[in-house]
């Protein structure tokens, strides 16, 4: 096949697509400034203190020796009518076809009280680094008896159970260290992501510790205050030693820059070849991309960037890609060795990724402690695998 593709963000998504496009023979050029990518999945482990954050790291040797041209810079223009990049090192690639999987930006304008700098002192950890250390660190000195505040945002987000799993792990972290502790966790919703199962563990694991306050009890954020450390509703306020504020979130600035993003902040896309429907020739995967029934995962991501990378190697050699069918799994830790998962299934239909109904499912609510176990060690297989064929 002929045809320049550049690829822009190294995570999930784009390292994925890149590696299939050059197997398939295509020029390809990665733009990611970062020399290590660091992995969200499993970061609520690090946060309890349960592995180190070097378990998160992973370089880009392999992707390199994979035979993908890396640029190390970050992507600061796309012009989509010159067909256009230009990097912040100063050089412009140009393209025939553009892939975005730049992830998220964090919502520092939604949320009364919550900007960069009160993320300083109330971490959101919603990208893994320096904010997940400084989580970790804040709870492991927590006084005894403390109280720890969980904000939790309405959809759509990143990775829908990772509050809850979140959520889980803090509780279960309390509970061994400091059992005299408690976890409030503030919602913005009254549904989510394997509700039944995560319910059914607190109540079992946490009882005393984990107190829930879903939208319907007052549980929406409207404000904080760093300085106070205080947490508000519109109906509370609440006194925290440890405040952990997932804010709103949107696309990644580059998606906005290139015209891809409509008002939502995040990017409509078409569900066969995730063309762009704002921009031709450029395309969206992964959390920056409204993919229909989808959730914002690193699973998603890695399956979106295979089809979208195979659609493109079909455009660029003027064959009509066809439609594809996805699959996505979600595990969350409900304490060590407690697994759960929810799996779907999705195609095209009616313009939109639709779920194909009783294709999916979640764990069974009522299931023995090795189903469980079972399930954490899949969660462990299933993070080693991915990681492996993005970045090894
Ligand atoms: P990212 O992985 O964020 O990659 C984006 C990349 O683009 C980054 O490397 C960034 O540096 C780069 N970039 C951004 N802008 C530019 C630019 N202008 N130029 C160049 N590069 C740029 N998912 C699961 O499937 N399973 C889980 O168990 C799971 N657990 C999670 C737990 C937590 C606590 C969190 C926060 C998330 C979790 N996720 C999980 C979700 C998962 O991390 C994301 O869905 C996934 O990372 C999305 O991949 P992406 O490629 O869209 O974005």
């Amino acid at each position: 096949a002929r045809g320049r593709v550049v690829v822009v963000g190294g995570g999930f998504g784009g390292a994925t697509a890149a590696r299939v496009l050059h197997r398939a023979g295509l020029a390809v050029t990665l733009v990611e400034p970062a020399e290590t990518y660091l992995a969200c999945p499993f970061s609520n482990e690090v946060i309890a203190g349960l592995r180190p954050l070097s378990a998160q790291a992973f370089g880009y040797e392999g992707v390199r020796a994979s035979g993908v041209t890396l640029a190390r810079t970050s992507a600061e223009a796309v012009d989509g009518a010159t067909r256009q990049v230009r990097l912040a090192d100063g050089t412009t690639l140009d393209y025939d076809r553009l892939i975005l999987s730049p992830g998220i930006a964090l919502r520092f304008d939604a949320l009364s009280g919550y900007d960069a700098a009160a993320a300083g002192v109330m971490p959101h950890a919603w990208k893994a680094g320096a904010q997940t250390e400084l989580l970790a660190r804040q709870l492991a000195a927590m006084p005894e008896g403390g109280t720890v505040v969980l904000s939790v945002p309405g959809n759509p987000y990143r990775c829908p159970p990772g509050p809850y799993e979140r959520a889980s792990l803090i509780a279960w972290f309390l509970k061994t260290r400091k059992p005299r502790a408690k976890l409030i966790v503030l919602d913005a919703k009254d549904t989510f992501s394997k509700q039944k199962l995560f319910e059914s563990a607190w109540k079992a694991l946490y009882p005393g510790t984990l107190e829930y306050v879903p939208l319907a009890s007052g549980g929406q954020v409207t404000a904080v205050d760093p300085g106070e450390m205080s947490v508000a509703t519109d109906f509370e306020t609440y006194k925290a030693d440890v405040a952990c504020i997932i804010p709103p979130q949107r696309a990644a600035p580059i998606a906005a820059q290139a015209g891809v993003a409509d008002r939502s902040g995040w990017c409509p896309v078409d569900p066969v070849t995730f063309e762009s429907r704002l921009m031709p020739r450029i395309h969206v995967v992964g959390d920056a991309a409204i993919a229909g029934a989808m959730p914002k995962s690193a699973f998603a991501a890695n399956a979106q960037a295979k089809v979208c990378a195979e659609a493109v190697i079909d455009l660029l050699a003027e064959r009509t890609p066809s439609a594809p069918k996805l699959i996505n799994t979600c595990y969350s830790l409900v304490a060590p060795g407690y697994g759960i998962s929810v799996a779907g299934v999705y195609h095209p239909d009616k313009g939109v990724l639709a779920d194909i109904e009783g294709a999916g499912g979640t764990s069974p609510v009522d299931a023995p402690d090795s189903v469980r176990r079972q399930e954490a060690a899949y969660a462990e297989d299933w993070y080693r695998t991915i990681t492996a064929a993005v970045f090894g």
